[in-house]
């Protein structure tokens, strides 16, 4: 509806419009803001959606089908053909209008004269997001997140298959397992997870307008029950040098755990040989012979220490690396030993940080006695000493009683939610969140 269509519209007409407008509203569903109404009657209703008015417009709603583009949509209905070729390579880079989706809902925005210009076109990419293409004057691109607010959500699984599959036999958001993972990844190797390993969840839910849940936006507690270990994780702002959210545990330890710089305790050793790319070596007649690891030279018998928490997944002898273990530590690391005198552990067995896995050999292709400590990320051999790797600092002292009194009702509210089967007599409110550190509880 242009200002022209106002004016002229008499308002018994504009009555006959709003009625109109109600039933046509109805048939989309999708309304979202109520119509305003004012002292002096009734007035031009507003249906603001996507962050246009609706009404000022004639609304097609449509899904993407196969073999459509932006493209074909608005050129078959006649829109100004340089404009959309203008928006198709603008969008390249916001939202690539190349990657619309068959089934996906659009709206094309159009003119309420008898031209029916298409002026807007409107993707919705998911639940939460959408993009605008604007041809109405200077053609605008843009991604639009729909308007919603936080709620508190208390979700509880136990695992059957991968927890992928677990949450979705239980119907639950998939975001839910990359938030778990990222808590968790150095406690939890999440593709070894036992049958019977449980977790509860108290999780910050995106909910738009119309009560649609737009996906956990994250996770501000969680317990982790796994292969007989619980493992807490709480949410807490107070890392004034990052000032970014870490979780920590009951006791106030950080989550993400560090490696320790060495492979060896005391510093009874001397770094021998760096990692080095082009090291020539004396073993090999001097020829350049990567040195993918750094060695620690130390007596026969020192203990070697795991430096980080994690499951051995080779220890044996082999070859020019002796007798040597591997520990995977998560998704992403794993840490190799080499050239042990002999192993203090099986494939299989579960190490924590310190824990000793072996003693200083001179087994395989060694000059002198020194374990080769061999560091891995995403499959590959990378020099540990360059390596920006995670900090992990507990709770600062003087955050440690607000801390400790913060965690009191999430470790409660943990207690209180039921695992899927046990009765559900204890379950808490909704909570709308107006600010994810503080919270107001509603009545459900
Ligand atoms: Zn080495």
């Amino acid at each position: 509806m242009t200002e022209f269509c106002k004016m002229v519209l008499p308002d018994i007409v504009k009555t006959l419009y709003f009625l109109a407008m109600l039933l046509l509203l109805g048939a989309c569903g999708s309304s979202t803001d109520p119509l305003s109404i004012t002292k002096s009657g009734v007035e031009m209703p507003v249906d603001m959606q996507f962050g246009f008015n609706m009404i000022d417009f004639e609304v097609e709603l449509d899904t993407i089908r196969s073999g459509d583009t932006f493209g074909k949509i608005m050129l078959s209905r006649d829109a100004d053909f340089q404009k959309v070729d203008q928006a198709a390579r603008q969008s390249r880079s916001s939202f690539d209008l190349r990657k619309i989706q068959l089934g996906k809902p659009y709206r094309i925005l159009k003119s309420c004269d008898s031209l029916q210009q298409p002026l807007v076109f409107i993707y919705e990419n998911d639940f939460l997001n959408y993009t605008v293409v604007d041809l109405r004057e200077e053609v605008k691109v843009y991604e639009q997140k729909h308007p919603y607010e936080l709620v508190e959500r208390q979700l509880s699984g136990v695992i059957e298959g991968s927890l992928y599959e677990t949450l979705q036999r239980q119907g639950i958001d998939q975001n839910l397992s990359q938030e778990l993972a990222n808590i968790y990844a150095w406690n939890i190797d999440f593709f070894r997870l036992y049958e019977g390993d449980k977790f509860k969840v108290i999780a910050h839910e995106r909910k738009l307008r119309d009560g649609t849940m737009a996906g956990i936006k994250s996770i501000k507690a969680a317990v982790f029950e796994h292969r007989g270990d619980t493992y807490y994780a709480f949410a807490a702002n107070v890392n004034e040098k990052t000032l970014q959210t870490e979780y920590y545990d009951e006791k106030g330890e950080s989550l993400r755990r560090t490696f320790l710089k060495a492979p060896l305790k005391f510093n009874a050793y001397r770094i021998s040989s760096r990692y080095n790319l082009q090291r020539k070596i004396a073993f090999y007649g001097n020829r350049t012979r990567a040195h993918k690891g750094t060695d620690y030279a130390a007596p026969v018998g020192t203990p070697i220490i795991a430096t980080a928490d994690g499951e051995v997944i080779e220890a044996t002898r082999r070859g020019g690396n002796g007798i040597y273990a591997k520990i995977r530590h998560n998704g992403t690391y794993s840490t190799q030993y080499l050239h042990m005198k002999a192993l203090n552990v099986k494939k299989g067995q579960r190490v924590r940080q310190g824990d000793i896995i072996g003693w200083i050999g001179m087994t395989g292709n060694t000059s002198g006695p020194h374990v080769c400590y061999r560091f891995w990320k995403n499959g590959r051999q990378v020099d540990p000493l360059q390596e920006k790797l995670p900090a992990a600092a507990p709770i600062a002292k003087s955050f440690a009683t607000s801390y400790f009194e913060y965690i009191k009702l999430p470790f409660e509210q943990l207690a209180c939610i039921p695992y899927p089967g046990e009765n559900d007599l204890n379950s808490w409110p909704e909570i709308t969140i107006n600010n994810e550190n503080a919270l107001t509880s509603k009545k459900p």
